[in-house]
Parts: C-alpha cells; structure tokens; sequence
C-alpha cells in the first residue's frame, strides 16, 4: 500500500496563507526549500521535491497555517492588545542615529547598546539591496556600525528568520527586529529548535501591513525608467516626518509625495497581511512604533512610541535609559491602543477572517482568544473585505509585472481624478 504523504508548505502557497517569515527554510534539513517572488511580488517559498524527504516539518512549524501548542499558551488574553510592563515615547540620543531613523531611532540605539556592552553578540535586521529593482533583505551583523545602513522600514515581505540556522552557531545572545509574523514564526520554530528559545531578544515593530514587492516597481516608475539604486519608503532626510518616498536613480534623488503609499497601500496589501490580528506584535520583549494619536510629539522629526512586553525587554530599555542612549517619557498604554486603533483592527480582522472564509479559502489557525476578542462585523463590512481580498489575489493572475504596472497606474489615476473632481465640487458649494 502507497504511504499517506506528509502536509508541506506548498498547501500553505496555495492558500495564499504563507506570510514569508522565514522559518520553512530553517525547518528543513535538506536545503530543499528556496525562495522567490510571484508576479505580484508576494515572496513564497518552493520546494525542491528531488531532495525533499516528504518529513512535514515545514508544515508543522509553519505560523502562517496554525499557531502551535506553545505559541498559543503563550497567548496573552487579549491578543489584539498584549501583555505590558512600561509605555514610552521618545527617541535616540544620537544625532546621526536618529536623523538616519524612521520614527526616532530607538530600534537601532537599543541594538548599539547590545552590542556595544557585548550584551549580544549579534542581531538580525533588515536592509535594501540594490538589484536593478532594490529589494529588502535580511541580514546577520555583529558590529553596531552596520546596524545604520538596516535603519528605516522597509514595507515589503522579507524572509529574515531564514536567518536562524546562521545565528544558532553563533556563541551568546541576539537580538532579532522582526514584524509580527517573523515573531509568529520564531516562537513555532521553538518546538524543534529548543535552544533558540534564551537565546533571542525580540524587538518587534508595530505593523499593520506590508505592500507586495512591485509596489517599489510601480513607485519607482513613476519617476524613472533607470536602474534604481535605492528605494526608501519613508525618507525623513529629504522631506519632514513621516517622509516622502525617495527613488535613488541615475545619481539624481527623486522624491515623490508620501499620498502615493497612501493612495496605493490598499492596492498593493497582500492577503495573508490582512488576515493577521497581531498588529502590535504581542510576542516581543520591546515593541516599537510610530507614537500616533498622542499629543507634544515632534511631528517634524519623529519620534518612537516604545512597549515594554517582557522584564527582559523592560529591564533592557531601563538599562538603556540609564546609559543615555535614548531619551524615553513615560507615556499612557491605553493611548497607544487608541492611537493604532486596535478597536478598528478588531472589527477589520473580524470582516477580513470571515470573508476569506466565505471566498472558499483555508482560514490561519488562531488561538481562540483571537476571534473572542475581536468585533462581529456586518455584511456590507464583509462585502467589502471579500472586495479587497479578491483583489490582493487578482494580483497575481497577471502574466507579466508590466500589465500589473499598466493596471496600477490606471488604477491611480482613476483614483486621483475621482478625487479633484470630487474636491473641484465641494469648493463649488
Ligand atoms: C512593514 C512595516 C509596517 C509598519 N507599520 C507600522 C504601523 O502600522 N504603525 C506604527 O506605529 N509603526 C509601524 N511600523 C514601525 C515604524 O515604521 C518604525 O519601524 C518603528 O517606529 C521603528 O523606528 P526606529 O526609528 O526606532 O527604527 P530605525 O532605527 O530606523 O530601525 C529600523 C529597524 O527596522 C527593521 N526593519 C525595517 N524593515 C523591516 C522589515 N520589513 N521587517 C523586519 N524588520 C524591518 C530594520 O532592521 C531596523 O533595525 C512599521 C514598520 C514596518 C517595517
């Protein structure tokens, strides 16, 4: 009798539910998952089936399909809120660090301190490499001089704890910065690989979403047809806080307003980004954002909100404090919910959960606590997550990256005119 082959995480691509954290890669003891991008830009990963042992792991540890045992006991009771020690705002001490940073350079003041005091011994972080489409990619540094070329979001997929195998050779501790599925990931990780468990710091980032990689393709157009050098989303050192987007071409800096990531965010959403609940990423030690809704920020040059989530993480940002490399006020937690609004991202959720199920597709496996904590949305709220969610996945129907960008643009254009004419009117009354 033929074996029952094992579940992989090609089900998960199929489903749309990979959320390109990373961790299939580390799982697998063959090298044979890859990685690449689909016409959309959605970065899946791809199984080598003449080396692949057909052992399941991939599938077992994969955050994007289920949340396992551990993850779900370790589960806060409000999972669109988190556990919490200390709520902060504020920024680094360093100029260079801060004027460099996306919101007030915290992330990258922690991570010198760590290093610096030999507290880790490295750190994952993200950074852009320049193809003839600049793309993001993980990296593993160990010196505080590379952390500044990592500084900035970068708002795509990026598969940094495919990383994890390189730091588990590593003696001491490290620190990973990760958005919510990258903690997701490493925490499911944890059941085959134990000793990862002391050995990470967690600073994760508030997140509500990334954009599929041609959203950079489609950007960068609309200002040069060259070979783009660099591609920053938010760049607070050629416009003021939060920043336009800056296209580094043909040794020219072009700069393009920050409305066209606000036009075309939703156009460019993933589904899998919209399924996911965990915007404040409550599985981290120090959670780190934007300080949104709170009053006597420096709206010109920016500034971090700052979570407390673990006494590690609390007991790090002390440390930190004290060594005067970042500057922190106490500030009120309840605000940063309300100014993330949580409340919306409850409703949201719900209307996004429901819709991809009602579109015939595998819904993630979440802890219970998730849907109980979420907001019941109603029909015409559902209709319209079904109506985004469809798109996300017409994406990548097309047959080339041009006829996305064709699409992309008709679609901003159709937008914008909608809305002067819409302003044209309302000055006429
Ligand atoms: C995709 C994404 C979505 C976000 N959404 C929100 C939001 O909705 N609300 C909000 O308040 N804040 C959001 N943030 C966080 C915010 O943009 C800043 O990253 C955060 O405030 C830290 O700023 P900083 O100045 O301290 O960091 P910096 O000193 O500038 O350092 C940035 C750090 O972020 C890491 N990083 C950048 N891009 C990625 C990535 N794609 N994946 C993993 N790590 C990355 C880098 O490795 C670096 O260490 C988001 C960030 C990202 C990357």
């Amino acid at each position: 009798m033929a074996k029952e082959l094992k579940k992989d995480i090609s089900e998960v691509v199929e489903q749309y539910l990979c959320h390109s954290c990373g961790s299939c890669f580390t799982s697998c003891g063959h090298d044979s998952i890859s990685y690449s991008k689909t016409v959309a830009g959605y970065l899946f990963p791809k199984i080598d089936y003449d080396t692949c042992t057909n052992c399941g792991l991939c599938y077992d540890i994969c955050s994007g399909e289920h949340f396992n045992e551990s993850l779900v006991a370790k589960t806060p009771s409000d999972p669109f809120v988190g556990d919490v020690i200390g709520t902060y705002i504020g920024k680094s001490t360093d100029e260079f660090i801060y004027k460099n940073s996306q919101s007030g350079g915290i992330v990258t003041s922690i991570l010198t301190y760590l290093l610096d005091s030999k507290k880790i011994s490295a750190a994952i972080v993200t950074t852009m490499n320049s193809d003839y489409m600049p793309d993001s990619k993980g990296i593993v540094i160990t010196s505080s001089k590379e952390l500044l070329e990592a500084q900035k979001s970068k708002y795509i997929p990026t598969n940094i704890t495919s990383l994890l195998p390189k730091i588990e050779k590593i003696d001491g501790n490290i620190a990973m910065v990760g958005l919510s599925c990258h903690m997701h990931g490493l925490e499911n990780l944890i059941k085959i690989k134990k000793k990862l468990n002391s050995k990470i710091i967690k600073i994760g980032l508030v997140c509500d979403r990334v954009m599929l990689h041609s959203s950079i393709e489609f950007l960068s157009k609309r200002v040069t047809n060259s070979k783009v050098d660099n591609f920053v989303f938010r760049d607070t050192s050629n416009s003021k806080y939060p920043g336009d987007i800056t296209v580094y071409s043909d040794n020219k800096i072009n700069i393009l307003d920050k409305s066209y990531r606000k036009t075309m965010k939703n156009y460019f959403t993933p589904a899998r980004c919209y399924l996911c609940f965990d915007k404040m990423n409550i599985y981290s030690d120090i959670v780190v954002g934007d300080p949104h809704g709170f009053d006597g920020i420096d709206r010109d040059n920016g500034e971090s909100l700052v979570i407390t989530r673990t006494s590690l993480g609390e007991s790090i940002v002390q440390e930190v404090i004290i060594a005067n490399t970042i500057l922190l006020r106490d500030a009120s937690f309840e605000l940063a919910i309300e100014g993330q609004d949580i409340n919306g991202k409850r409703k949201k959720w719900n209307a996004n959960y429901r819709a991809w199920e009602e579109l015939g597709y595998k819904l993630p496996s979440y802890p219970k606590d998730v849907i109980e904590n979420s907001i019941v949305a109603e029909k015409k709220d559902i209709e319209k997550a079904k109506k985004a969610l469809k798109h996300s996945l017409k994406l990548d129907k097309y047959i080339t990256r041009e006829e996305l960008i064709k699409d992309a643009n008709d679609f901003y254009e159709n937008k914008t005119s909608k809305k002067s004419i819409f302003s044209f009117i309302k000055k006429l009354f």
